[in-house]
């Protein structure tokens, strides 16, 4: 079966068909599918150059016919433009994106390029691997802010993936800071912070932070981003701003004033995948607790609206069948060492 997008805030099951294999794509099993926001954005109101009907998803972990485990790199590109020959393949001149220029992972088969599969290590848990696009994304923006050891790193966004910043941004020896102005979400990402030892606020009065990252869409996080760096501090613009919305001159005279640089960052390399995939491997404990639910994939409508509205932390759609019996997945090995309190298995097979 497969989970097809038909037109905005429609979605149909259908059976999955068997396409030829062409030339340089592998056909894989699905067993997980996160979902991500992108995907709820894209049922929700569509997007310029999306063509229905489309089978969304892009955080895959999947099987190929040797029952080897792969994450999908979610791109398809030319390998000869001037972005592609210089290490910056994420943004090639003739993207294609997964679950949006071409079929993605609300499957049970998926067709990917074989030159995007990653290995995923026995090591980790097979729905953690679903974190490998959102961690990789991530690690694509830290590598722009060179963090240090010791520097202080002022996060605005308590969701999943403002956290796994957070997370990262520690394991590189910063000291994070996460500013979320709901505090129901700081209240939820209890667990999480507990855990990983990162403390996360409403505001904060202290200013002069070595590097700051937006991971929500409102302008005004941004703006405090801005005015929360140091002389010479970086900026990682990572989360895209609403439409149409006004950044002061102002604001952006700080930067100047400061000498401060902006970085921006979209989307990941293939590169930052395997780099995250070692970061799960050594996080599973805590980023179990940024998984809200795992799901059988015929919730994915009921799951959508409370995607997109950023309630909850990451719902993983189980393609395995297994949903619902804790073989469907083990808890995670005790490798964190800043682990507080054990992670519930249990908690992942609500069905909400
Ligand atoms: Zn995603
Ligand atoms: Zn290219």
């Amino acid at each position: 079966m497969k989970i097809v997008l038909t037109g905005l805030e429609q979605i149909e099951t259908q059976p999955a068909d068997q396409p030829a294999v062409e030339s340089g794509m592998t056909r894989l099993a699905v067993r997980y599918c996160g979902i991500c926001r992108t995907d709820a954005k894209m049922w929700h109101e569509g997007h310029r150059d999306l063509i229905f009907p489309r089978v969304p998803g892009h955080e895959v972990l999947a099987e190929d016919e040797h029952g080897q485990r792969f994450t999908v790199w979610p791109g398809r590109i030319c390998g000869r433009c001037r972005y592609c020959t210089s290490g910056r393949e994420n943004l090639c001149e003739s993207m294609q994106i997964m679950g949006f220029h071409f079929d993605g992972g609300f499957s049970r088969t998926l067709l990917a390029p074989t030159e995007s599969l990653i290995p995923v290590p026995d090591t980790i848990t097979p729905h953690q691997a679903c974190f490998a696009e959102p961690v990789g994304c991530v690690h694509n923006a830290l590598t722009a802010l060179n963090l240090q050891p010791g520097e202080r790193v002022v996060v605005f966004g308590g969701g999943t993936v403002g956290l796994i910043a957070a997370l990262v941004a520690k394991t590189q020896g910063a000291i994070p800071l996460v500013i979320e102005k709901n505090a129901r979400k700081i209240a939820r990402a209890g667990a999480f912070l507990g855990a990983t030892q990162i403390t996360a606020l409403r505001e904060t009065h202290e200013s002069e932070f070595d590097a700051a990252i937006n991971a929500c869409p409102d302008p005004i996080a941004f703006s405090q981003a801005v005015t929360k760096l140091a002389k010479g501090g970086r900026l990682s613009f990572f989360s895209g701003l609403k439409k149409n919305q006004t950044i002061e001159s102002n604001l952006i005279n700080l930067l100047h004033y400061r000498e401060a640089a902006l970085f921006g960052a979209y989307g990941l390399t293939r590169q930052n995948m395997v780099a995250a995939l070692g970061l799960i491997a050594r996080h599973q404990p805590a980023l179990e607790h940024l998984v809200e639910a795992i799901v059988p994939p015929e919730q994915l409508s009921r799951q959508l609206p409370r995607v997109l509205a950023g309630d909850g932390f990451k719902v993983i759609l189980d393609f395995t069948g297994k949903t619902g019996r804790r073989s469907a997945a083990p808890p995670p090995p005790k490798t964190e060492a800043a682990v507080a309190g054990k992670t519930d298995a249990n908690r992942l097979f609500q069905r909400k």
